[in-house]
């Protein structure tokens, strides 16, 4: 895949980049390398500082920041805008608050003196997708910095700009120089830097076989990762829920990110006795939606990232339809003039045994099935490899003790939509991966965890 920038709107390239050669990318390595032997000292009040001025420059330069987002990647400006002030968020949450995190654990034992230590481990590689270009970079970034790791950014070849964009942030912040590189690579180079001693640990956020990938290499090395992968994440509504709040969130939560986003509500449980007022309610809502140019403040879809996502999705809605699924609105991809449009779309009536049903849909489509009772519910939503975050519906106690309980996933939100925080831990169970980021545990990730034992 190139590493470019191609707008997806009109399909233009704009600016094409070449791959680091194998000496830049040894350069780089020796340069990280050379840089966490200081920066490893460096104390938090100092991490903490350069990471308050990463947040102000978001801040200040976040509409040009949000502009380079939606032209590399289509999402619309406001979501961008969004997804830059959050960064500026996680990087104060983990300034302010990883002294803490880290700080030495005292532990009564048989020793005089015993406790638990965080130190940084090195170079962490991370490999991240495109479609926060910006949110999934930052919310690695903030606490290894933090943790006196550096970081070494393998970004998806169609948002290079950002990659640069983000490594220019954290050098203007005042981190000495090889604390956070961009590498402008391909998938291909992955592997070897895995196995480069001087790098390790890795994380990637992505997809199942980028992620098996990544972590069949560093299993290798024996080398720590962290996945954070894809998921198909249930909506369930059951017969006590605010019926009109939960479609108003359904729909904010399987459109974000023009559809594209891992904890996209993706499959919609709904029970059988609410069924069709549900529906009809948001097919009005995915009706009424705006799709367009997402530069434009009133579009509500921009277009999806590149033609082979496009071209994926309409792939698998011709199989759902071929396995019995009825479309309701949407269900084509939109062919009047450049750009990979795709309008929201509702399919109704997929077998939930057929295959297409366990995968995901990386797109504005939503898939709805209707279930007699909460056992049905939480048995379809678990009737699948994948385990991020579900999003369920009720007004009844003792169903929402049974959701929280019984759903399998990585997180489960009551009368709510799925959302990251960094005050939360972020992240799957089963096929979506593994490890945690966010909270104190995602900063408890990537550092050596070491007992103290003085007699
Ligand atoms: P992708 O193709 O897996 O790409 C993600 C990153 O991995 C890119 O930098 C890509 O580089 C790289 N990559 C691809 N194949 C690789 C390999 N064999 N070895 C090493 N690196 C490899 O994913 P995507 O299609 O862009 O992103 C969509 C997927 O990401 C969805 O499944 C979504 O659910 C998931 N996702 C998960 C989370 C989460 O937090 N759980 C968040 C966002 C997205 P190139 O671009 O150069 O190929």
């Amino acid at each position: 895949m190139a590493i470019a920038t191609i707008n997806p709107t009109t399909g233009e390239t704009i600016k094409v980049f070449d791959s680091l050669t194998d000496e830049e990318i040894a350069h780089k390595l020796a340069l990280g390398q050379t840089a966490f032997q200081q920066y490893r000292y460096t104390s938090f009040l100092e991490r903490s500082h350069w990471l308050q001025q990463a947040a102000t420059i978001l801040d200040q330069e976040k509409t040009e920041f949000a502009q380079l987002l939606t032209l590399e990647m289509g999402k619309p400006l406001k979501a961008a805008i969004a997804e830059v002030e959050k960064c500026a968020v996680v990087c104060r949450y983990y300034a302010e608050n990883a002294a803490d995190f880290l700080a030495d654990v005292t532990v009564k034992t048989d020793a005089s003196h015993s406790f638990i230590k965080y130190q940084p481990l090195g170079i962490i590689l991370a490999v991240m997708p495109w479609n926060f270009p910006f949110w999934q970079v930052f919310r690695f970034a903030a606490p290894a910095l933090m943790a006196g790791n550096v970081g070494l950014l393998k970004h998806a070849s169609n948002v290079p700009q950002s990659a640069l964009a983000i490594e220019d942030i954290f050098h203007r912040a005042g981190f000495p120089v090889g604390v956070f590189q961009t590498l402008l690579i391909g998938a291909g180079k992955v592997a070897d830097l895995i196995a480069d001693d001087r790098v390790k640990a890795a994380t990637l956020t992505g997809s199942e076989p980028a992620g098996a990938s990544l972590a069949a290499a560093a299993g290798k090395q024996i080398k720590k990762t962290v996945l954070e992968l894809g998921g198909s994440d249930p909506f369930i509504v059951l017969e006590s829920a605010d019926l009109e709040t939960a479609v108003n969130t359904a729909v904010t939560a399987r459109m974000l990110n023009n559809g594209q986003s891992c904890i996209a509500a993706k499959r919609f449980i709904i029970a059988e006795s609410i069924a069709d007022q549900f529906e009809k309610l948001l097919l009005a809502k995915f009706q009424s939606l705006k799709v367009g140019d997402p530069m434009q403040p009133d579009t509500d879809i921009g277009p999806l990232a590149t033609p082979d996502i496009l071209q994926d999705l309409d792939q698998q809605v011709k199989i759902a339809v071929k396995s019995g699924g009825k479309i309701l609105t949407g269900g084509y991809a939109l062919s009047d003039g450049a750009g990979n449009f795709y309008p929201p779309t509702i399919i109704i009536d997929v077998p939930p045994v057929h295959p297409i049903a366990k995968e995901e849909f990386f797109g504005p489509v939503a898939l709805l099935f209707r279930v007699a009772d909460i056992d049905a519910a939480i048995k379809l939503a678990n009737d699948i490899p994948f385990g991020l975050g579900a999003s369920a519906w009720t007004n009844n106690q003792q169903e929402c003790d049974r959701l929280i309980q019984e759903i399998e996933a990585g997180a489960v939100f009551i009368n709510g939509m799925v959302k990251s925080d960094p005050r939360l831990p972020f992240g799957g169970i089963k096929r979506s991966g593994y490890g945690r980021e966010l909270s104190i545990q995602g900063i408890h990730e990537f550092v050596n965890v070491k007992t103290v034992w003085v007699k």
